[in-house]
């Protein structure tokens, strides 16, 4: 088993975002294998510089560490260009908010093409690349894709011609993700839950591209005291944030491992310690409150 952790370059990472990357670490080393980082950078419009510096060294505090050379998202275009080279696709014009009128509501967070632009003529085409550029998606013809979750066992999903590079050029999420999975070996995922709808989709786009999908771990989120996942606003969620308020690593890393029901709260407790305890299969599946995190309705 090869496991990994991919964080976007965006922000901080909060309390949720380490409490995964605890549960990625304690998940393969439990398996003793390793555990891979990915940096996923290919969001340009909201990475920032310095970020995943940042993510690293609060990651190194609490002692989550990784083997071999983390993977750049922005460095492989050579391996998304070959992988959408094998891919059946199509250009798609539809706007966002074309697709947004003409699709069901989303489900599981996940709202589905309803396939617009994919039986467009050749002179259909060409007319309307004339009005703006397209994006590229995969002709999956609304097949359905079952994936294996440790934790919530069997998911079925339809898998809908999904974007595999934006119109503006950028390479999409789901397509970057399994290309790099499937390039650093890697056969468990473990993740936060709301990825969960994206899993039939990313294990069908793996099958396509020849190899097995991966195990899945999604793990529940952090929310706040009235069950809305933790953000920025939430006040102090970082490290970086704790520490100003006198709460070190060593303290976030036993209140995260208390939320795993591995220790108490206060306890002095190192990864290894922490892994002694582990056991995967009792993961906790529901979200856990932050303590503390209280909705701000008068955020905007
Ligand atoms: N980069 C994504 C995030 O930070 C995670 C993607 C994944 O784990 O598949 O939310």
């Amino acid at each position: 088993m090869t496991g990994r952790y991919a964080p976007s370059p965006t922000s901080d990472l909060h309390v949720g975002n380490l409490r995964t990357a605890m549960v990625a670490w304690l998940c393969a080393r439990a398996a003793g294998e390793p555990l891979r980082l990915r940096i996923e950078d290919l969001d340009t419009g909201r990475v920032r510089p310095g970020i995943a510096e940042r993510q690293l060294a609060d990651l190194d505090a609490l002692g989550i560490t990784f083997d071999g050379p983390a993977m750049i998202q922005s460095e492989r275009a050579d391996a998304y260009h070959e992988a959408l080279a094998s891919l059946q696709t199509y250009p798609c014009f539809c706007t966002r908010r074309e697709i947004a009128e003409a699709s069901s509501a989303p489900h599981d967070g996940v709202r589905r093409y309803p396939g617009t632009c994919r039986d467009l003529t050749d002179a259909e085409r060409a007319e309307r690349a004339r009005e703006r550029p397209a994006s590229l998606r995969v002709r999956a013809d609304g097949t359905t894709c079952t994936v294996y979750d440790r934790l919530h066992g069997e998911v079925t999903g339809v898998v809908d011609d999904f974007v595999l590079r934006r119109a503006d050029g950028a390479w999409a999420y789901n397509l970057a993700v399994v290309v790099d999975d499937i390039a650093q070996g890697v056969d468990e995922v473990v993740r936060g839950d709301d990825l969960l709808g994206s899993a039939p989709r990313q294990a069908w786009l793996t099958e396509r591209l020849g190899a097995e999908p991966p195990t899945y771990v999604h793990v529940g989120l952090v929310v706040d005291d009235e069950g809305t996942r933790l953000a920025k606003r939430h006040g102090a969620v970082t490290l970086p944030d704790l520490a100003a308020g006198g709460e070190d690593a060593g303290r976030v890393r036993a209140r995260l491992g208390a939320s795993l029901g591995l220790c108490d709260a206060d306890a002095e407790v190192s990864m290894d310690d922490l892994l002694e305890r582990f056991d995967p299969t009792t993961i906790p599946t529901e979200p856990w409150v932050w303590p503390g995190a209280r909705s701000d309705h008068s955020a905007p």
